[in-house]
């Protein structure tokens, strides 16, 4: 049988693509080489699945895309934030807007994202082929012309589309498998690189700090004394580093700078406090008892967790009463508080990164229809692409937006 279409990828823009070409008619197989469809949508969110960003204005969700961007405005105006928040909603998967503009499933489930769309497949009849194994692709005068796999039988399409994603967090089944086959046909792929990764630390104190979760922080990022970038939002220690929403959309940025030298981090625990105020707060804290020591004087300053450390790198006696803090020694304190400064050692790697950077140089693609401008009956969607976004949906929506735009220009 030669299928309208072959789809090689059961990622989330693998089977937007499927899903939207068979219900305008198409025949359409999904080779799958995991033994289930989307490994990786499942685990997004933390498992809760951040669909999209409620972004309203496209210049702006494609901004966040830096340079690359504009490669989006189509297939945003085509199939854009609205549309993939109906596309659920209207399959009873009601929706929440939470901070940063993120839309999440309103039950915080990302296996019912998964269910709608392989139901989605079922309803077109998308054949779904799991645990395949490629073995070639071959291409006769710019078409592909057969997929080989491991069994040797052969398999025939019209056209084809490989949304194989990146090769981040590869035991999901994203290995960069298609980079290959796509360099060998004759496509440029711009360098890759892990982006949106935790940072590993130099110091160790931060295994102290294991687990503790910031909200509403400052985080400036320093090279040779000058200052690179800065956010405000949440950030999260583990055992070895640092993560979370703002360390992971500086990583990028960080990466980089770290291929010129050192490079390090500074947290502002108050930002809403300049010196001055934190100073007078700290100082209303420590008069509130007279009898209360320094150890027991920061609760309501600080989490918990941090506590002793600070306490520790202030080298204040925690155990002199809290208002016979010499003004020197709140100074040293107030420094740790709006400068606490660690040292990165390096980002994790593609086992860690939410995303891969690189991918097919875009202008090698229609941004109209996702066909490739090198092999004429293929069709490109999804990580695989040279776009990352930051934390917040952006990555998914480049998925539907560019997958749904391909399965309905075949
Ligand atoms: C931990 C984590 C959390 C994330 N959270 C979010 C989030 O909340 N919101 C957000 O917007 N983004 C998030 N992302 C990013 C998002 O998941 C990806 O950008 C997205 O899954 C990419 O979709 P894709 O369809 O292009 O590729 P993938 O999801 O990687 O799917 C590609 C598929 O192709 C298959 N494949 C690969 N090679 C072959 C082959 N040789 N033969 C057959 N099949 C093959 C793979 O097995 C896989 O199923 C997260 C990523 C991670 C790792």
């Amino acid at each position: 049988m030669v299928y309208d279409f072959i789809v090689i990828g059961g990622g989330p823009a693998g089977m937007m693509a499927a899903g939207r070409a068979a219900e305008n008619g198409a025949s359409v197989l999904l080779l799958e080489k995991n033994d289930r469809l989307g490994i990786k949508l499942v685990i997004t969110g933390k498992g809760r699945c951040n669909i999209t960003n409620n972004e309203l204005d496209t210049k702006n969700l494609v901004e966040k895309f830096g340079k690359q961007g504009r490669f989006l405005f189509s297939a945003l105006n085509k199939f854009g934030k609205q549309d993939i928040i109906d596309f659920f909603e209207s399959r009873n998967l009601p929706t929440n807007v939470e901070r940063g503009n993120r839309v999440f499933p309103e039950n915080g489930n990302s296996l019912d994202v998964l269910a709608i769309l392989k139901d989605y497949l079922n309803k077109g009849k998308v054949e779904v082929r799991t645990k395949v194994q490629i073995k070639s692709i071959v291409t006769k005068n710019k078409v592909i012309d057969k997929i080989i796999l491991s069994d040797k039988s052969e398999l025939q399409a019209k056209k084809y589309l490989i949304a194989t994603g990146g090769k981040s967090y590869a035991m999901t089944g994203s290995s960069g498998d298609g980079y290959k086959w796509l360099t060998a046909m004759g496509h440029t792929i711009v360098d890759t690189n892990p982006a949106l990764t935790p940072l590993l630390i130099k110091e160790s104190l931060v295994k102290e700090l294991e687990g503790l979760s910031l909200k509403n922080v400052d985080i400036n990022i320093y090279q040779n004394n000058k200052k690179i970038d800065s956010r405000f939002g949440e950030a999260l220690f583990t055992g070895d580093g640092m993560s979370g929403p703002i360390i992971l959309d500086m990583s990028k940025k960080i990466g980089l700078a770290l291929k010129d030298g050192a490079v390090k981090l500074e947290i502002d625990f108050k930002p809403s406090l300049d010196f001055k105020t934190l100073d007078q707060r700290v100082q209303n804290d420590f008069a509130k008892s007279n009898k209360k020591l320094f150890r027991n004087s920061l609760g309501d300053l600080l989490p918990k967790k941090l506590i002793p450390l600070i306490i520790k790198l202030s080298k204040i006696n925690p155990d002199q009463p809290a208002n016979a803090i010499t003004k020197e020694e709140r100074k040293r304190l107030l420094h740790l508080l709006k400068n606490f400064e660690l040292n990165i050692k390096s980002l994790y790697g593609f086992d860690k990164a939410i995303v891969t950077a690189g991918g097919v140089l875009l202008k090698e693609v229609d941004p109209k229809t996702m066909q490739s401008k090198i092999i004429n009956n293929l069709y490109l969607a999804g990580e695989i692409l040279d776009l990352d976004g930051p934390t917040g949906g952006y990555n998914l929506q480049a998925c539907w937006s560019t997958g749904f735009v391909a399965g309905e220009s075949i």
